[in-house]
């Protein structure tokens, strides 16, 4: 398919965002009579699914300290829950397990998500914990958990069966999809609003652009002469100067390679996705100390066996983000990671055999403060930058879809770039992840 002269929508980027913004702004374009999925066209340097969305883990919960990231939460869930074939969705559930520290915290989540309607079971103390946890599996046999936050919605998505998903809804309303497309660069008006985007395959002229390009958000940034370095006030009203716009992060994942039944639940249904984070010392199971650090990791089960990851490796302002994914995982991982699983459920002792060097980690581009930046950044040009929180935020198209045909979104207010300057920053959790 060739890149057309003009187009009144420019969608960069076929994952997660570009492609529920397509499918949504169709939508919306054709319940207002504004036009329809032929005035949208989606270009991605290499093809759906290329990107993050196409290597997450898949895992779609509420669980967020932030209320506006909660209230997000619950709107994406929704929007997977509305059609789990096309979405690929498994409705199983997820468990956030914590220690002393983190008790509040997710106390506080579990009130907001009961005020907002989000079935959930709380339990605290180290002895509720541990009944409740083996009730559902019965070799459940981690230390130190004080609070379990059980949400009954939310699960995970197959990534890349996902994104072709949306794909298919976006053409079946008219959207052209056109792969190995590179966005180069921009012409722009006197105001500042972005005329013509140039392409290795010719130049398109547009009336608004959308730009969702994952980790690579810095390179269009910068061809956007938007700022590398912003000054960020707190709350308090204190100014931290010069900080960089973007950090890379890489997120490690892996998978064991068993049966996957045999992570079940005990009364044979589809096990929760399950994250845990523990001050309890970390030791393998030919009793190496691993770690006595606080120490997390997430798992699910998957077509193959068992798939999740641990916490994520701070890069710098500086990365080579292709090819993608760029690498594996670092050399300590797999043994921390299984270490992990044996230490919850003894059914995972001796797993270390089953780890499987398989296709998966992968940077991701984290803001200032580590939130999402959903807003206009030139008159015409809209970013979906998700800080890497995003490949459940499937809903989020479906905001910036009514932002775009000139409606306003409550949801996505709290995500405009301006809170840098004005202070007004999303509050900061005990979780040891940057994106909790
Ligand atoms: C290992 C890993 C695990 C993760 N697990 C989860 C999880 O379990 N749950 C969760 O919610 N989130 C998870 N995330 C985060 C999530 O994957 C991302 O936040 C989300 O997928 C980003 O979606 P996107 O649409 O912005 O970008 P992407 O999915 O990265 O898509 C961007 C697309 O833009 C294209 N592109 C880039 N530059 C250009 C250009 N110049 N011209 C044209 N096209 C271009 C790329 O080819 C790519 O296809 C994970 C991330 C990683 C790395």
């Amino acid at each position: 398919m060739t890149l057309p002269k003009s187009t009144r929508f420019l969608v960069i980027g076929a994952g997660i965002h570009g492609l529920s913004t397509a499918y949504h702004l169709a939508l919306e374009l054709k319940a207002s009579g504004q036009g329809s999925g032929a005035d949208i066209v989606i270009v991605d340097k290499t093809g759906i699914a290329a990107g993050a969305s196409g290597i997450a883990c898949g895992v779609v919960r509420n669980n967020y300290y932030q209320p506006a990231m909660s209230e997000l939460m619950a709107a994406n869930v929704e929007v997977w829950e509305s059609d789990p074939t096309a979405y690929h969705y498994n409705s199983v559930g997820y468990m956030a397990l914590g220690p002393a520290a983190q008790v509040s915290d997710l106390t506080e989540v579990a009130e907001r998500q009961e005020r907002i309607g989000y079935a959930n079971t709380l339990i605290t103390g180290e002895a509720a914990c541990d009944a409740y946890m083996r009730t559902i599996f019965p070799d459940w046999r981690a230390k130190g958990i004080e609070i379990v936050l059980h949400e009954h919605r939310g699960g995970f998505a197959f990534n890349v069966d996902s994104m072709h998903g949306i794909a298919n809804k976006a053409r079946a309303e008219g959207v052209t999809i056109i792969d190995g497309v590179r966005v180069t660069g921009f012409d722009s008006d006197n105001a500042g609003a972005v005329t013509r985007v140039h392409t290795n395959e010719g130049s398109v002229d547009v009336e608004q652009v959308i730009v969702g390009v994952g980790p690579w958000v810095p390179e269009i940034w910068r061809m956007l002469d938007l700022p590398a370095k912003i000054d960020v006030r707190t709350p308090a009203g204190e100014v931290h100067a010069g900080q960089n716009m973007w950090t890379y992060w890489y997120l490690q994942e892996g998978e064991i390679q068993v049966d996957p039944l045999s992570f079940d639940r005990a009364d044979g249904t589809a096990p929760p996705v399950i994250h845990v984070d523990t001050d309890a010392p970390l030791y393998a199971d030919n009793g190496t100390l691993i770690t006595d650090e606080l120490w997390g990791i997430y798992y699910k089960r998957d077509r193959h066996g068992v798939q999740g990851g641990a916490s994520p490796l701070a890069i710098g302002s500086e990365f080579e983000v292709d090819p993608y994914p760029t690498a594996s995982v670092d050399d300590t991982f797999p043994d921390m990671w299984c270490a992990a699983l044996s230490h919850c459920m003894s059914r995972f002792e001796g797993c270390r055999a089953s780890y499987k060097d398989a296709r998966s980690g992968g940077a991701g581009a984290f803001t200032a403060d580590n939130f999402p930046v959903f807003d206009y950044m030139r008159p015409n040009v809209y970013v979906i930058a998700d800080s890497n929180h995003g490949y459940k935020m499937i809903g989020v198209g479906k905001e910036v879809a009514r932002v775009l045909t000139g409606g306003h979104s409550t949801l996505l207010h709290p995500f405009r770039y301006e809170r840098f300057a004005t202070g007004d920053l999303h509050p900061v959790s005990n979780s040891p992840y940057p994106w909790s």
